[in-house]
């Protein structure tokens, strides 16, 4: 039946969204699900299709595609397998994932309003308050794991909830169902940032959500390699807007970085999975460690928001923060840069690990007082768990903080 499945699957891309309902299972949508077979030479993998322009048989008549800012055969083959991985109809790829949120916001009119999170990625928030709000648009920034303070927010002109889950780099958890209604019962949209999850670990479009947005710069491509964005909707009157700004404003991405994320997502499910097993693993023995305080881990029971992560979500992922004893800066400082196997960056998502200390870096322009508000405290430390070998992780985290 497997096998029958494959054959059609890499056969028929129309008989595959037939098929696709409930009976396809994660691990080989994303293996298959876009892509088929070049027509033309049979090979496996989807062409580079690195042309701007496509010769038409008449005027009028084209096979599809007429120029690449509209639409690029390697970039579609991407769309549809994301729109597959996150159940949903439609895929819009872009040059990062800021640009992909850009895109979202654009949908919006002066006079609207958004709600979003007190804990939000940084560039979103720099997003929105350095840029769109000049437009005319208002933002409100609220800890949203309080359901009825959101709610507090909601009023006619509201028109998107942002939402991101789990958040940076504390971990909250923000209940994705119970921002659906909000937005359903305020006529306004919900987006979800699913950068952290990945589709392997939780469908907000399942729970409501009308679009689900990625910075597939992290773990969807998985490697370092690439900075592109997406959005996914199954509604599609959301989806022409989304196009039509695609088209109109152009942060689309290239052929080749569609190529790259395509062959990332063939082990998306393998490599989520070890970057869960780790994770967990490593929470553990930063819990039991004396010179560690807090840690930041959805899968603990004492996590604030643990039964709404195990709700929505399929595994607690590879995003760890831990805060120290004494909450020196300076100790946090040596620790950093005494890993020997965690790399000192920004970004998270790939195979290789990384240790980052918010508040000298992603969150180093924020006023002290104002980013402890969120937890994210001098010692703080996050940690984006790879897929080595679990064992040298362990040693490399103890050997640093010893
Ligand atoms: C990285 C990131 C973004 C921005 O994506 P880019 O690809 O860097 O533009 C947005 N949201 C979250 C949660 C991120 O981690």
């Amino acid at each position: 039946m497997l096998y029958n499945t494959k054959l059609v699957l890499v056969r028929n891309l129309a008989k595959f969204v037939q098929m696709k309902e409930d009976k396809i299972k994660f691990a080989t949508k994303a293996i298959h699900a876009g892509v088929h077979p070049d027509p033309t030479t049979g090979a496996i993998m989807t062409p580079i299709y690195q042309t701007s322009t496509y010769v038409l048989d008449a005027i009028g008549v084209d096979k599809g595609y007429k120029y690449s800012r509209t639409q690029n055969p390697t970039r579609h083959a991407l769309e549809k397998n994301l729109a597959a991985l996150e159940n949903g109809k439609f895929g819009a790829c872009f040059g990062s994932g800021l640009a992909a949120i850009d895109c979202v916001i654009k949908m919006l009119n002066p006079g609207d309003e958004v709600i979003s999170t007190n804990d939000l990625y940084g560039g979103s928030y720099r997003l929105f308050t350095t840029i769109y709000a000049k437009y005319g648009i208002k933002f409100h920034f609220v800890g949203m794991d309080n359901v009825s303070a959101v709610e507090k927010l909601v009023n006619t002109n509201t028109k998107l909830i942002w939402v991101e889950t789990p958040t940076n780099p504390t971990l909250n958890i923000i209940d994705i169902f119970a921002m659906s209604k909000l937005a359903q019962s305020a006529g306004a949209m919900l987006c979800v940032d699913n950068t952290f999850a990945t589709p392997y670990l939780q469908n907000p479009l399942d729970l409501g959500a009308d679009i689900v947005m990625h910075s597939a710069t992290k773990y969807l491509g998985g490697h370092s390699d690439v900075v592109m964005g997406a959005l996914i909707t199954s509604n599609e009157k959301i989806a022409e807007e989304i196009f039509r700004i695609q088209n109109s404003s152009g942060a689309i991405t290239a052929p080749m970085d569609c190529f790259l994320v395509l062959r990332g997502i063939k082990t998306l499910h393998l490599r989520v999975q070890r970057h869960c097993e780790n994770g967990e693993k490593i929470a553990h023995v930063l819990a039991a460690h004396p010179k560690v305080d807090k840690v930041y881990w959805p899968g603990f029971t004492s996590h604030p928001n643990h039964d709404i992560a195990k709700q929505q979500m399929r595994g607690f992922g590879g995003m760890i923060s831990f805060t120290l004893k004494g909450n020196q800066m300076e100790e946090a400082h040596k620790i950093v840069s005494k890993v020997e196997i965690f790399a000192l960056a920004e970004s998270l998502g790939g195979v290789e690990s990384l240790i980052g200390h918010p508040a000298s870096m992603t969150h180093g322009a924020i006023p002290k007082g104002e980013r402890e508000k969120t937890g994210v405290v001098d010692s703080l430390i996050r940690l984006s768990v790879g897929v080595e070998d679990i064992d040298d992780l362990i040693r490399d985290l103890k050997q640093a903080l010893n």
